[in-house]
């Protein structure tokens, strides 16, 4: 059983198929995300067996309880397991955490975890390669590489050299670079492109005192736009090109919560603000949140006076 973080992005999802393509030779093994992925994921190979556990609850409930072995894709603290979480607690099989994020607190029994990579997939990649190097297939290459791929932004940032002698060796599967690069980042609806447009015309705020812009979307506006999962991938990031913006910050409804994105440059550990105030975490300069108790206008109150409480984070040279 492989199991990505709550709403998995390109690193969950790549880290795990990979993961997969390289155990079905010899094992049963299934995917179970807490909960759905993003549409510009859904042409990777064999992404329609990643089971939506939403979707699915009795059906995995009596997977987990017959797993001999469990894997933790991509997060290392339990409650980014979702609602799997109680589950996977109880469950008797063993379990293996694959994951790059700093911090990890998940209990499990073998752990990977190492922060000085780009993505997850690249540790699967070298799981892969100290088990069975010879068993990569383009499929498995295909998978890791849109891991890195998406997790570093397209080899923009958190790539090692290691991470470039890897991708090489990837390329050597005769994967489609250019079906890959289309099919993620080339592939947006009219929808997307057009909210994206609004939110940074009119919903994108600077406070230049403390060189960040925060970018905010409340449901309303998200249902103008025909909002569906993944369509505010990559908004967080494109305030950072602003000269003397340092940080951004994304915020928006989803579902019952209000979801906050975190990103900064450099020294700014944005991280620790969205650990101390919105349940979250991630790394120094893109880390998440969530807000569950408050409602949308209160949580941009709360999110600037937290921000001003915090200056001294956000002006670190
Ligand atoms: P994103 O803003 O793209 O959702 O997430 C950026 C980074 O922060 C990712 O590495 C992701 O794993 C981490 N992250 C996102 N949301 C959360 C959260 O709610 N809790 C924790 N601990 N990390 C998060
Ligand atoms: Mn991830």
């Amino acid at each position: 059983m492989i199991v990505p973080h709550v709403n998995p992005d390109g690193d969950a999802i790549g880290s795990s198929l990979a993961l997969f393509h390289f155990f079905k030779k010899t094992n049963s093994v299934d995917i179970i995300a807490p909960s759905s992925f993003p549409e510009f994921l859904k042409w990777m190979p064999s992404s329609d067996s990643v089971l939506d556990y939403k979707k699915h609850k009795n059906d995995v409930v009596s997977k987990i309880d017959n797993a001999d072995l469990i894997i933790i894709a991509d997060h290392n603290a339990a409650n980014r397991s979702g609602d799997l979480e109680t589950i996977i607690d109880k469950s008797s099989a063993k379990k293996l955490m694959i994951d790059h994020h700093p911090e990890p607190t998940y209990s499990v029994d073998y752990t990977i975890s190492c922060i000085n990579v780009s993505s997850t997939s690249e540790l699967v990649y070298n799981f892969v390669d100290e088990i069975e190097p010879e068993a990569f297939t383009k499929d498995i290459a295909s998978s890791i590489y849109v891991g890195i791929m998406t997790d570093t932004g397209n080899f923009m940032h958190n790539v090692h050299s290691d991470t470039f002698e890897i991708v090489s060796k990837l390329i050597s599967y005769k994967i489609d670079r250019d079906l890959i690069y289309n099919s993620v980042f080339n592939n947006y609806s009219l929808d997307r492109m057009r909210l994206l447009g609004f939110a940074l015309n009119e919903k994108m705020f600077l406070y230049k005192d403390l060189n960040i812009a925060i970018v905010s979307l409340d449901e309303q506006e998200l249902i103008r736009f025909n909002y569906k999962k993944g369509d505010t991938e990559g908004f967080v990031n494109m305030p950072l090109a602003i000269e003397n913006i340092n940080s951004s910050i994304l915020i928006m409804q989803r579902d019952d919560e209000i979801k906050l994105s975190f990103r900064s440059k450099g020294n700014i550990a944005i991280n620790k603000i969205a650990k101390a105030h919105f349940n979250g975490g991630g790394h120094k300069n893109a880390a998440g949140g969530i807000e569950k108790e408050l409602g949308f206008a209160e949580t941009l109150e709360k999110l600037k006076t937290v921000l001003y409480q915090n200056k001294q984070i956000l002006l670190e040279k």
